[in-house]
This record gives structure tokens, sequence and C-alpha cells, in this order.
């Protein structure tokens, strides 16, 4: 392709929301064989809700709730929003259905109601440790109780598997070393991504989702993208492997990713593509910006990339 021909698909790519870093980044697309979807936030809606809430002591909910949200309120993951989101309007108005417009920002009705809290420590692929009036607080994955000395009870690891089973992620509360609660959360996967997904496919271009929240949610959630190949409860850090072990017989790799989490795996691959509502750490990584934040725009850049080096014979 000419110099004007490059500088033409950038221009057709951002004015469709495709914002492309460079000629190189641009031919490189076209060779796409793999593209490894980042999960929570990508493939999903990012609109993290809570569907559960179960306490298994005899604590009052309303209490329960208030010590998750005391603990989760310092936390920037997606869950923490939502787990913070739903403790706020059942504190105002026991009614968590109740629309935001009513009750003002996030901001102004987090504080006044919280406990004391200190020594947080935020784990990642995990969840968080701190104290909680005095005690500890541990939300998060099995992984992080299991680490942290809790015993998960018979009846609790059913209710986990349950929502895991309908695609939802299960938060394990433990307070005092004692597993006190569990909160389902459920983040809808994105309209278009079985479409996409297929389209691909078409294309020659297979997809692989890669997650660190746990298999049984991850499978569920691949299951309605149309996704075989999953990988799931990988940190932070071996996202990046996954994308090397796919480049290692030589193949184009390209990861689309919203994350902080992502921003390795955006660097590792030949492709990077982050998702334009996501982190900026994971859009100034990508090679590739989809500013409208839908998967179909993954189609886009690699079409687009295809015309413009397709060979005249
Ligand atoms: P993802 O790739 O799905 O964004 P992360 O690596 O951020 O996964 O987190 C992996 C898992 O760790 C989550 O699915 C969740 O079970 C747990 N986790 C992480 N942070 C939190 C948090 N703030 N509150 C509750 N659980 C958390
Ligand atoms: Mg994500």
């Amino acid at each position: 392709a000419t110099p004007t021909a490059v500088m033409v698909a950038t221009g057709v790519g951002a004015n469709n929301g495709v914002l492309i870093k460079g000629g190189d980044a641009l031919e490189r697309a076209q060779k796409i064989r793999f593209v490894i979807f980042d999960k929570t936030g990508t493939l999903t809606q990012s609109k993290a809700a809570v569907t559960n809430v179960k306490v298994f002591t005899d604590m009052d909910r309303g209490e329960f709730l208030t010590l998750v949200a005391s603990a989760e309120v310092y936390s920037e993951h997606p869950l923490a929003k939502a787990i913070c989101n739903y403790a706020r309007h059942y504190h105002f108005f026991e009614d968590p259905t109740v629309d935001d417009s009513q009750i003002g920002t996030v901001d102004e009705k987090m504080t006044g109601w919280l406990l004391d809290t200190d020594d947080f420590c935020a784990i990642p692929g995990r969840g968080l440790v701190c104290n909680v009036n005095e005690k500890q607080i541990l939300v998060g994955n099995r992984a992080l109780l299991v680490e942290n000395g809790v015993t998960i009870p018979t009846d609790v690891e059913d209710f986990v598997v349950d929502l895991e089973e309908n695609a939802k992620t299960g938060v394990l509360v433990a307070y005092d070393s004692e597993l006190i609660g569990v909160v389902g959360v459920a983040d809808p996967v994105k309209r278009e991504a079985p479409i996409v997904v297929e389209g691909l496919f078409k294309m020659g271009v297979r997809s692989i989702m890669v997650t660190g929240d746990n298999w049984r949610t991850a499978r569920a959630i691949a299951d309605e993208c149309g996704i075989q190949d999953v990988r799931a409860e990988v940190m932070p850090a071996g996202k990046a492997e996954v994308i090397r072990s796919f480049q290692k017989n030589g193949s184009t790799v390209a990861m689309v990713g919203d994350g902080i989490n992502d921003s390795p795996a955006l660097a590792a691959a030949d492709v990077g593509m982050a998702i334009g509502c996501g982190t900026d750490i994971a859009i100034e990584t990508a090679d590739y910006v989809l500013m409208r934040s839908s998967l179909e725009d993954v189609i886009t850049a690699i079409d687009l990339s295809r015309k413009t080096f397709a060979r005249i014979r």
C-alpha cells in the first residue's frame, strides 16, 4: 500500500470510531489469526449489578451490606462498584431497584453511614483485605479466603456454584475469620458479542476468552458468546503469557481489552485493541482504540487492514 492508501485508511477508521496508531499497526491487523478477548468490560457490558445477597450467619442483611460496602468503597474493581451501589440503595431505601436520579450522586451517598476502615489492601485477581471496626474482613474469591485460612462450608460452596453456573460471579465475604455471606453479581454479555465471534470465524479468525474470574462463570459467559476456547483464573501477568502462547507458531495475535489488568497483554499482542470506554492505561498501551466500545469494530479494523493491503492481481 502507498502512504496515501495508509492515510486514507486511517481516516476511514477515524470516521468509524476506530483510531489507529500508525501504519505498522494497520498493516499487522490483516494477518490476525487469533483474537483474545478479555471478559469483564470487553465481552460483557460492564454493567455489573448485584443479583443475590445471602447471609450465612444471624447478621442482619443491611448490616452485612454496610460491612461489605465499608471495605469495597476503597476498591476500583467493577465488582466493588456494583456492591457499593447496591448497599447504598439498600441503606437509603431498602429498595436496590430505586433509580439513581432519585438519590443524588454515589459520592454524596457513600459517606456518613459506612464503618471505620483501615489497612485496606487490594489483592489483584483475588479481592481485598482490610479491617472494619478493627476486625479483619476478606472480600473476594475462594482462593482469597482459602489462602487466609477461612474454610468454606458446603452450603456456601453450593450457593456459589449455583451462581457461577448462571454466569454470575460469587463474591465471598469473611469477617473475623468466619464466612458470613456471599454476594452474586451479574454482568450481561454485549449483544453483538456472539455475532462478532461468528463473523470472525467466517473470516478465518479464532476467538479466545481470557479472564481472572473463575472457570464456571467464565465458561457460562463464553458459551453465550459462542467462544469455545477459554482461559480462566488467569492472574493479571498471566494474560500476556496467554498471548505469547498463541504467538509461538508465528501467528499474528490480537488482544481486545479494557482494564488496567489487560495492558501487559495489549502490549504483548501483535495488535492491541482497547475498548474506548476502558481505562486510560489500556488506551495508551493499545495500537487501536475502538471509540464506540462496540465489538463490531474488531471486524471493521481487520477488514480495513485487509482491504488496504490486499494485493491488486
Ligand atoms: P477480571 O479479568 O474478570 O477483571 P480480576 O483479575 O480483576 O478479573 O479479578 C479476578 C477475580 O478476583 C474476580 O472475578 C473476583 O472474584 C475477585 N476480585 C477481584 N477484586 C475484587 C473486589 N474488589 N471485590 C470482590 N472480588 C474481587
Ligand atoms: Mg476487563
